[in-house]
């Protein structure tokens, strides 16, 4: 197997793309797909400060080491779940990615900050421990954000994972959510950041390359509470259409952005305001997280 752009050895196949690339050609394949999908849709430009939200994962490590390594003026955000020794390896892997390239990281801490760890949170409530942590992190994710002066927030979701999620979306008719699943959510109000996913078209194969070759440490472990959850056996399936059919995945996640999404309607019209407790923006007067961590009795009344 030969690389497309220089005829050396191949290091990785790409039937989706009916290419071969060699190291250095596929880190420029990667950074080059990175660099179009963020002008292409006008995710960034060098007038921005980016904040990564980094798990600590191969996919949002590399995320910012490519948005780094593009010159984009990046910090990073990780946010303590508090889940074990997932969330301490988590915290170990990326305060060292940040220390090794003095790029600076603001780690928020669920427990420190709030009162409790996402467990004890989602028993507290009664939710599933994913459904406790997804509010949490979308409301830590924006608040962090616009504290720190950040324009734009970057998450290191990949085609895999936009698949997997539209997939769920479609096979339950999720409209709204249908409606607001895309690669950038722009700021409709002063109080939300702008949201980007700038490795939405690379899979999940493609980030772990990347990772690997880049000499990226990250942690490898899903986090306990991903076991048998909906979107592994949803990326199950599409991985066995993909490997009969190579390229369907890319072809149902961009058919869906470039002929269905435009046709739905983002948002029930629901007038934008500030949260009575916490000033972030909400529909009703007290926002969903501040309405969760009420009901767990354990919210700090949090300063406006
Ligand atoms: S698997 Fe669930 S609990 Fe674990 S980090 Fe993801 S959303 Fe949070
Ligand atoms: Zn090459
Ligand atoms: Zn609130």
């Amino acid at each position: 197997m030969r690389c497309l752009k220089c005829k050396g050895t191949a290091q990785i196949e790409l039937r989706q793309h009916h290419a071969a690339y060699c190291r250095d050609h596929f880190l420029d394949f990667v950074r080059s797909q990175v660099q179009r999908s963020i002008e292409r849709l006008k995710m960034c430009d060098a007038a921005d400060t980016v904040m990564v939200a980094v798990s600590g994962g191969k996919d949002s490590l590399s995320l910012w080491d490519l948005l780094h390594g593009l010159g984009y003026r990046t910090s990073g955000l990780h946010i303590q779940l508090g889940i074990g020794d997932y969330s301490r390896e988590s915290r170990e892997k990326t305060a060292a990615f940040a220390q090794e390239r003095e790029l600076p990281l603001t780690v928020v801490s669920v427990e420190e900050e709030y009162g409790a760890s996402i467990p004890v949170l989602a028993r507290a409530v009664r939710r599933e421990p994913c459904s406790a942590c997804g509010l949490s992190k979308r409301y830590i994710m924006n608040r962090a954000a616009l504290e720190a002066g950040a324009t734009v927030l970057a998450t290191g979701h990949n085609l895999d994972d936009e698949v997997a999620t539209l997939y769920g979306n479609v096979m339950h008719w999720q409209t709204g959510y249908l409606a607001r699943q895309a690669p950038v959510l722009p700021a409709t109000h002063p109080g939300l950041v702008k949201k980007v996913k700038p490795l939405h078209l690379l899979t999940e194969r493609e980030m772990a390359s990347y990772a690997l070759l880049r000499g990226i440490d990250y942690i490898v472990e899903e986090c306990p509470h991903a076991q048998g959850a909906k979107s592994l056996l949803y990326k199950d399936a599409l991985n066995l259409v993909e490997a009969q059919s190579p390229g369907t995945k890319q072809q149902f996640y961009q058919g869906f952005l470039e002929r269905l999404r435009p046709l739905l309607k983002d948002g029930d019209g629901a007038q934008l305001r500030e949260c009575e407790r916490c000033g972030q923006v909400t529909t009703g007067a007290v926002c969903s997280f501040c309405s969760l961590w009420d009901r767990a009795r354990l919210v700090r009344q949090p300063v406006p």
